[in-house]
């Protein structure tokens, strides 16, 4: 500490070119302060630095981080509370450009696994990004000692070193979290692809903003789907089960059918107590299915939706450089299963209406032999009966749904009415007119790989995520917006590096697209999001191996 202090007194007023002196390792006493790189100029991206403490520095107990779900909620708290004294303690902006600034990256209402904070049994290590003081181009030392000697040592303090005053706190997040888990792993037994507990909050603060609505109205479950669970921490919790099969979703507009939907989306993660989703959880692999048009699609087999098209153009595969909205929701489906995604999550909002549903009178005017398209109203039941594949579908606009679907909810002043009976008793007994009568098949797995997308050669290939689903990707540009279970730009991150390990590792891409991006996955998951990169980061975030896939699926050729 005392060495580093005269370095500071040493550089200060010089180049900025000096701070490079600090890199290195100091302790502090309370802990040990790591500069791992240091940035070029005070605009270019802050100097990264990392903190480490034993285990009589923290005194955090082990029984916080016994098991993975619990390590990566302790680490996502010690996070937000680092984030938290952050705020608090560290002054505005104190020279040019980032000058002053301190961040970590954690944040968001979800629990990800990430490599802001790592604890294991010999250390907890925080990483944290740290902009040195500059004037110009010359050093601020005495703005930098501040950094140093007075805030990071408070931020520590307060955001890592465990206190009888935030430990009930600290033994929530962790708690819940671990309830979330066993929730989301008991819906196998219920025979189930979602619950929401009785109390939720379901509605966003905005459309951008993904904080709880204040005074939103709380759920409550139909008598007729509600069940109990008993969770590890919890106790006992009522709700409603989604069941497994095809689940329909009905209401007047604005009646909260699409926050619903949305709610079973981003639950497929676990979320920070007071989100209003902590005991939501839907199966780990279900994928919401959209829409995309103009997206590029690689050798899919669409062909179970989408027959021969126009001037004869094979479906069976299938690629363009320009899809429409059929074509791309079909790819996006087909692409969800090679994934081995259990649950289709469809809204009618964002859904082409050829691809959803054909009507008689259409299909009297437009025969069959016309049409290249089997909606998806003619393929759920299969789907389900075939595969094992269930559906949850907003569709408050067409009726036909009804005669498809096992489960009828109707949304009512953002209350949920199980109107399954009535709405068996309208559709009759006549089951839909197959359309066509090939059954649904699940292709074979593609052998498309990474190499088919010509890809940029050199060794190093530059990722760059400027927007949350934008990955640049050497010269490529992979567009994921409308990708919509990709949360947090750090997995985005993530997702490009992973693609530039599986490419660098087998560039003959011997075995076939998903079976490669799963066991890159499976890598990260055992080993931590660290052998990604040569240098100590802490932005990465852990995607799932659907939101991986879907940036393979969308390199474009040119
Ligand atoms: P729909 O899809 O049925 O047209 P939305 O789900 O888009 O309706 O919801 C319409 C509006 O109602 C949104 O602004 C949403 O935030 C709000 N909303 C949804 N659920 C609730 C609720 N439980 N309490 C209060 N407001 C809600
Ligand atoms: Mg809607």
């Amino acid at each position: 500490m005392e060495k580093l202090r005269a370095l500071l007194q040493k550089i200060d007023g010089q180049g900025y070119k000096s701070y490079k002196q600090l890199q290195g390792s100091y302790h502090f006493g309370t802990f040990q302060l790591t500069i791992d790189h240091v940035q070029g100029d005070p605009f270019a991206q802050p100097s990264r630095i990392s903190i480490q403490l034993l285990a009589e520095q923290h005194n955090l107990p082990d029984n916080l981080w016994n098991n993975r779900i619990r390590q990566t909620a302790l680490e996502d708290f010690l996070g937000r509370e680092v984030a938290a004294a952050i705020r608090k303690i560290v002054k505005g902006k104190r020279g040019t450009g980032h000058s002053g600034a301190i961040e970590i990256a954690v944040n968001g209402q979800k629990i990800l696994r990430r490599n802001a904070v790592l604890i294991d049994e010999t250390q907890l290590e925080a990483r944290l990004l740290f902009a040195l003081p500059g004037s110009g181009r010359s050093i601020l030392a005495k703005e930098a000692a501040v950094m140093f000697f007075e805030e990071l040592p408070q931020i520590i303090a307060s955001g890592l070193v465990w206190k009888q005053q935030t430990h009930a706190k600290m033994k929530q997040h962790i708690d819940q979290a671990e309830d979330q888990e066993y929730l989301r792993k008991q819906l196998t037994q219920l025979n189930a692809v979602a619950f929401i507990a009785d109390g939720s909050q379901l509605p966003r603060h905005s459309g951008i903003n993904d904080r709880p609505l204040l005074h939103g109205v709380p759920f409550k479950s139909p008598p007729e789907l509600k069940c109990h669970i008993t969770l590890p921490h919890q106790g006992t919790v009522s709700g409603m089960a989604i069941p497994t099969g095809v689940t329909l979703i009905v209401g007047g507009g604005f009646h909260g059918k699409s926050t619903l939907l949305r709610a079973l989306e981003h639950c497929i993660y676990n979320h920070i107590p007071g989100d209003g989703r902590e005991l939501v959880a839907t199966v780990e692999s279900a994928v919401k299915i959209r829409a995309e048009d103009h997206r590029s699609i690689n050798q899919v087999n669409i062909s179970p939706f989408i027959a021969t098209l126009p001037s004869n153009r094979k479906t069976d595969p299938f690629s363009t450089e320009n899809a429409s909205g059929s074509t791309s929701q079909a790819a996006n489906i087909i692409e969800a299963l090679e994934c081995n995604c259990d649950c289709l999550l469809i809204d009618e909002d964002t859904s082409a209406t050829n691809f959803m549903i054909r009507d008689q009178r259409m299909q009297k005017l437009v025969p069959d032999s016309q049409e290249p398209i089997t909606p998806l109203l003619h393929r759920v039941r299969d789907l389900y009966e075939k595969e094992g594949i269930s559906s949850v579908i907003v569709a408050g606009g067409s009726g036909d749904y009804l005669a498809v679907a096992d489960h009828v909810l109707m949304m009512d002043n953002y209350q949920v009415l199980d109107v399954t009976q009535k709405a068996h008793a309208l559709a009759g007994n006549k089951p839909i007119e197959q359309q066509q009568k090939i059954p649904f098949q699940k292709q074979p797995l593609r052998h498309v790989n990474l190499e088919t997308n010509p890809l940029p050669r050199q060794s190093q290939i530059k990722i760059q995520v400027r927007e949350r689903r934008l990955l640049e990707y050497g010269n490529k540009r992979i567009d994921l917006s409308q990708v919509e279970q990709l949360f947090d730009r750090g997995q985005t991150e993530t997702i490009g590096l992973l693609l530039a390990w599986c490419h660098r590792h087998d560039p003959q891409q011997k075995m076939g697209l998903i079976v490669h991006l799963n066991d890159a996955l499976q890598k990260v998951e055992q080993e931590g999001l660290d052998f990604l990169f040569p240098w100590k980061t802490g932005h990465l975030a852990l995607p799932r191996l659907y939101e991986l896939a879907a940036a393979a699926n969308r390199i474009r050729k040119n």
